[in-house]
């Protein structure tokens, strides 16, 4: 059997990086809004730091307005939830993103519940959730969607097509990445089996999956015997090893080499999964300027 076809999210979040700086510029063009994203960063997390710039600086190059906001580590919770009310009143910005996590005396579930659901662009406000959990069949998705799992769909959409009918087991359960992925594939009616660190013959689960999606945080976990040949194996865990010469490199929950010729499509890590997220939350920010405007979404 010839080599699983790799699914290349790199090229694919490209492209949608280029759907959106279309999609701006037909907005503006016709008299719509610039759309506006605000992040947000409490402290001088370097990674987050990163994460926050890389944000902001897409934003602009796909011709949105960015607006970026770097408050203290001691900012009090109650000044963080008076700048969001304060953006929330703002009709420039379309999309609050509060960087993750924040420090520890703040609470984060205050803040999610502060942020309008319509400028939600990671999807995590509890009516969103809300909305996701109870989505039927098919149903439009107008209103935003956490950004990996959103990406995760746009892949296996455009690497199978229909994913009607298809035995989907989603590996993890995290607010993040495995609930919305298992939601999103119901959508798309899958048959999904949600797994955990519980689940009981994890392995047989796989074997009769056609597609597998992982997302937990260990190495290498499941391995190339767990895949029924064909299947589509998205690997969205990063984990970050120290290689030759004390480097280090990204490996995923997957054990890729042993997967490659078994299984039918694969995402590698890095350039599978990672770059898809932050070209979803460029299109949920797109998304909202739409609907604030009172356009259907794309
Ligand atoms: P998380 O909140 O720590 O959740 C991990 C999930 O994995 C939990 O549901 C846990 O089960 C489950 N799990 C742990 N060990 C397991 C085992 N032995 N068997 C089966 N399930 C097991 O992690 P997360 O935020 O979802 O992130 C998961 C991974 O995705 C991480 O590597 C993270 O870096 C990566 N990630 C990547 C992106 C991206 O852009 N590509 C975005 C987000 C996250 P329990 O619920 O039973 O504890």
């Amino acid at each position: 059997m010839a080599d699983a076809k790799l699914i290349d999210g790199r090229a694919f979040a490209v492209g949608l990086r280029h759907r959106v700086a279309k999609g701006v510029a037909e907005l503006v063009a016709t008299g719509g809004p610039k759309p506006g994203l605000a992040t947000i960063l409490v402290g001088a997390d370097p990674a987050s730091q990163v994460y926050v710039r890389s944000k902001g600086k897409l934003a602009a190059e796909l011709g949105m307005a960015s607006f970026d906001y770097r408050l203290a580590a001691e900012t009090t919770e109650a000044e963080l939830l008076a700048l969001i009310a304060k953006l929330n009143g703002d009709p420039a910005i379309n999309g609050i993103l509060v960087q993750l996590p924040l420090p520890k005396h703040i609470d984060t579930s205050h803040v999610l519940l502060a942020v309008d659901p319509a400028k939600d662009v990671d999807g995590f406000h509890p009516i969103n959730v809300g909305r996701l959990g109870s989505i039927v069949s098919g149903a439009p998705l107008d209103f935003p969607v956490p950004c990996t799992p959103l990406g995760v769909s746009m892949l296996l959409q455009d690497a199978l097509g229909s994913l009607s009918g298809r035995h989907a087991v989603v590996i993890g359960r995290s607010n993040l990445v495995g609930r919305p992925v298992a939601q999103l594939l119901l959508r798309a009616d899958c048959t999904v089996t949600i797994t955990h660190s519980r689940t009981r013959d994890l392995p047989g689960l796989c074997r009769q999956a056609d597609i597998v999606v992982v997302a937990i945080g260990k190495r290498e976990f499941v391995r190339g015997d767990w895949i029924k040949p064909g299947a589509a194996v998205i690997d969205v865990g990063i984990n970050r090893i120290v290689a030759a010469a004390g480097r280090t490199r990204l490996v995923g929950d997957a054990a890729f080499a042993e997967i490659l010729p078994v299984a039918g499509y694969l995402t590698p890590v890095p350039g599978g999964v990672g770059p898809m997220t932050v070209a979803c939350l460029m299109f949920n920010t797109l998304q909202a300027a739409r609907r604030a405007a009172g356009l259907k979404v794309v």
